[in-house]
Formats: structure tokens, C-alpha cells, sequence
């Protein structure tokens, strides 16, 4: 699948920027083209891969919205018609998806991503997609609310909201903000193989995935969710059909994007390897095993040729709203945004004591 993609934001830019370096790398080409915005100068600077491009320095002379992410929407809705013509040419015709790609806990990504997203839909023809980072359970209140409002908004307006929950990439112990590096690598892989799976070579075979099978999966609309998991490839193909069932297993149980995510509208299995190590009747198993699993009568499978000793499967969720764990996550955010508004109403009332006379 050819992409554009445009970065809001710190996390939106640093992802951002792993998923061309990763396509670049991989020689993949699914990438198209790559926009970094944001309203802070220093964090676009230590980007090196992609275009950037500043917003709101009239209102923040680049030093970004702190967690401020009302006023982040109202920079991107001042500066939006800038940021569409910066792209001209970095979505050509050629582009079959845009994804907008943020972490939804701070200001600027989490404000501007979704009126970005509005406005793409005005002017594109094609599904424009968003990459939502969530914050985990141990980053501040603050945070929580900002993605519950900045989640509602984008999967009003997106065709689809790709989430990824900062607890579920990262080694146990780890601490999240540690643990950046090793998920923003593992968000390039994955999400980077995806794009890639719908770009798979000519003539390698009809059971390979195209395009149009990640944009019909993605069709059902609100959450997404991306699964992986791979392990060293045999020489001996029975061996292989059960690593294909266990991977896949591995991919939607333990290795999605938001955990315990399992139920959803449509989804997709990719299983990828050298193709003469792919065993057919592997991936069907694995295909209707995942059909019983997510309660979903659309589940597409196909293969993605790729020169490695491992079988990996990569599971795509669309239409996953329904799952726990999103529940919990609103949950979560409306908590936060109703202790913010207590706190904010608190000190005051503190101060209200009738022993003591006002000043004037
Ligand atoms: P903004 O620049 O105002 O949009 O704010 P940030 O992009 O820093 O958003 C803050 C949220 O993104 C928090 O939930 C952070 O934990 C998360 N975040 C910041 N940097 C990264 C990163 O490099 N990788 C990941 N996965 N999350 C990040």
C-alpha cells in the first residue's frame, strides 16, 4: 500500500520519521512521502529523515503547547490551509492512504492531529487513517484525559484509528519513557511491514495480500488494531505449519498493539516469509482459527514474500472498539479529566475559610 504519511507532534514526527527510515531501509517503497509538524522548533530539529515543517509560531514562537492540546486544535485550525499546501507532491496520485500518525496524550499531536485529519478528508479521495499513540497507565492524569478526548475526536473523523498503547510494545520493567526507542522500532516494523504487505512483488503467487485487502479491512470504520509475532522458519514444512499457527496465536493473544483487543468487525492475517516455507494449509488453519477467534465472518489471508530465516504473522483488527480494553481506556481518561476538573475547582474552597478576612 502506497503511503503518505504526516507526523503531528513529537511522537507523531519521531514515529513518523522510524517508518521512512524502515521503508528506506527495507527497500520496501511503500512510503511515498513524509511530513513532520509541529508547534515546538527544537523537536522538529532533531529530526533528520523527513520534511518538517513549524506551526503557530505567531501564537508560540516554537516552543510548542506544553500538554495544552485545546490550544494545539486551534493552531492547527489556524494554520491548516499552510499544511495542506506543504503537501503538495508529497501526496501524489500515486498515494492509496494517509495516515496521520500522533501520540494523543500531549498537545500538539493530540489537538492538531484530529482537525488535520478533517481537513484531509475534504481534499483527498483516498481512506486518510490515523496512527494513534495512547499513553500508558503510569503517565500523568493529564495525559489520560488529552488521549480520551483526542480518541473521540479522531475516530469521529478518520476511516480508521490505528492504536497503539504505549504499555504493550515495551519489555516488562522497562520504563516507558526508556522503553521510546524500542517502541518506536517495534511501531517501524510492524506498521512498516504492514504498508509493505500490500506492495508484495509481481508474480510471486494469487495468495499474496494487495492494497486492497488492508483498505477493506480497515472499511469497518473506528479502532484498529495491529498484532505480531514471528519465529525462526525449518527446513521441514510440517514444523512450519505449526509455527504458522503459533505465531499467529502469539500475534493476536499476547502481541497486539492494545492488549486483550480480540473482538472486531473484519481483520486480516499476513503471513510473511520465504515463500517456499509458507505452508498453504498452515495459513488457512490459522485463518479460520483466527475467524472463530475474533467473531469475524470477513477475515482475509494471504502471504508477503520476504527473505527470512523467520514466519512471522502480522494480524490487522478493524472495527475493534467493542474490546475491554478501549472501554477501559475511556474509562480511564474520563477519570482523569474528572479529577482535573475537582483539583482545578479545590483550591479555592481550600481557601474558603470563614475565620479569616479577605484582604480588601
Ligand atoms: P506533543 O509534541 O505536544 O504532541 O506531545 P508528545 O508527542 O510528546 O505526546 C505525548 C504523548 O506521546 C505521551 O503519551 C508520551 O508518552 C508519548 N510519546 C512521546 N514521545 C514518544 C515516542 O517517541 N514514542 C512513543 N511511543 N510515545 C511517545
Amino acid at each position: 500500500m502506497k503511503v503518505a504519511l504526516i507526523g503531528v507532534g513529537q511522537a507523531g514526527g519521531k514515529v513518523t520519521e522510524r517508518l521512512a527510515r524502515f521503508d528506506a531501509n527495507m527497500g520496501f517503497e511503500a512510503v511515498q512521502g513524509a511530513l513532520a509538524i509541529n508547534s515546538a522548533k527544537p523537536d522538529l530539529q532533531s529530526l533528520e529523515f523527513v520534511d518538517t515543517q513549524l506551526i503557530g509560531a505567531d501564537r508560540v514562537n516554537g516552543h510548542g503547547v506544553g500538554g495544552d492540546n485545546e490550544l494545539g486544535t486551534e493552531i492547527m485550525q489556524s494554520d491548516v490551509q499552510q499544511v495542506l499546501g506543504g503537501l503538495d507532491g508529497r501526496v501524489s496520485s500515486r498515494s492509496e492512504a494517509i495516515f496521520v500518525v500522533a501520540g494523543l496524550g500531549g498537545g500538539t499531536g493530540s489537538g492538531g492531529a484530529p482537525v488535520l485529519v478533517h481537513h484531509l478528508q475534504q481534499v483527498y479521495d483516498v481512506p486518510v487513517y490515523a496512527l494513534g499513540i495512547l499513553p500508558g497507565r503510569n503517565e500523568g492524569a493529564l495525559y489520560q484525559a488529552n488521549a480520551g478526548r483526542s480518541l473521540k475526536t479522531l475516530a469521529r473523523e478518520a476511516d480508521s484509528t490505528l492504536l497503539i498503547d504505549n504499555d504493550s510494545w515495551h519489555e516488562q520493567g522497562e520504563s516507558v519513557e526508556g522503553a521510546f526507542e524500542t517502541i518506536n522500532g517495534k511501531i517501524a516494523q510492524r506498521v512498516g511491514l504492514l504498508f509493505a504487505s500490500g506492495e508484495a512483488v509481481d508474480g510471486v503467487g494469487e495468495s499474496v495480500v494487495d492494497s486492497s485487502e488492508v483498505i477493506n479491512t480497515l472499511r469497518a470504520g473506528g479502532i484498529s488494531v495491529l498484532g505480531y509475532a514471528s519465529e525462526l522458519a525449518s527446513e521441514d514444512s510440517a514444523t512450519n505449519l505449526q509455527t504458522v499457527m503459533s505465531v499467529s496465536r502469539q500475534a493476536l493473544l499476547t502481541g497486539t498493539s492494545m492488549p486483550d483487543a480480540t473482538e472486531a468487525d473484519s481483520a486480516l492475517l499476513v503471513i510473511a516469509g520465504q515463500p517456499d516455507l509458507i505452508p498453504r494449509k498452515g495459513v488457512e488453519k490459522a485463518r479460520r482459527w483466527l475467524e472463530d477467534e475474533t467473531g469475524s465472518m470477513q477475515v482475509r489471508g494471504g502471504d508477503f514474500p520476504l527473505d527470512s530465516d523467520r514466519l512471522g504473522a502480522l494480524v490487522l483488527l478493524g472495527g475493534a472498539e467493542r474490546s475491554d480494553r478501549v472501554d477501559e481506556f475511556m474509562e480511564r481518561a474520563r477519570e482523569a479529566k474528572h479529577a482535573e476538573e475537582t483539583e482545578r475547582a479545590d483550591p479555592a474552597e481550600e481557601l474558603t475559610d470563614d475565620r479569616l478576612e479577605n484582604l480588601f
